[in-house]
């Protein structure tokens, strides 16, 4: 609320793009997990703070943190990180095996749905063939077929 209303102020009402952060909408409290919202800035820059906190008051963690200084950290671990290329290629082969892994359970669905279904028309069938030697009739065969 607060950031918005600085926001606008100095432009007399008209309506800017709102600046958007590299970690805009990632950033939760440590606390209780609610978002974290711009209170402003002062002269170390801007500050975030808990939003539930600042909203409802149901969360305690009333602290205010510098956004800059929280991007500069997380982009440092991430040049880091991507530095050594092993975490990429651990990445990828983690995602290739979860692919596999989804693709062989959806082929084992398959499977099972498909025997399930020759059963059906298996039964069906004999049913049907109960029926037409008048083993059975219509009035029997009715409700067996509707659950078939
Ligand atoms: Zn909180």
């Amino acid at each position: 609320m607060q950031a918005r209303k600085e926001q606008t102020s100095g432009d007399r009402g008209r309506r800017a793009p709102r600046a958007r952060r590299v970690l805009s909408g990632l950033l939760r409290c440590g606390a209780c997990g609610g978002g974290m919202a711009m209170i402003g800035r002062d002269r170390s820059g801007p500050r975030i703070q808990c939003s539930t906190y600042g909203e409802s008051g149901s969360c305690t963690n009333g602290a205010r943190y510098y956004v800059e200084r929280i991007e500069e950290r997380v982009i440092d671990v991430l040049r880091y990180q991507f530095a050594d290329t092993r975490i990429i290629d651990e990445y990828v082969r983690a995602y290739r095996e979860e692919r596999r892994r989804i693709k062989s359970e959806l082929r084992r669905n398959r499977t099972a749905l498909e025997k399930a279904l020759a059963e059906v028309l298996a039964r069906r069938g004999k049913l049907i063939e109960k029926m037409s030697r008048d083993l059975i009739s219509d009035e029997e065969a009715a409700p067996l077929l509707q659950s078939l």
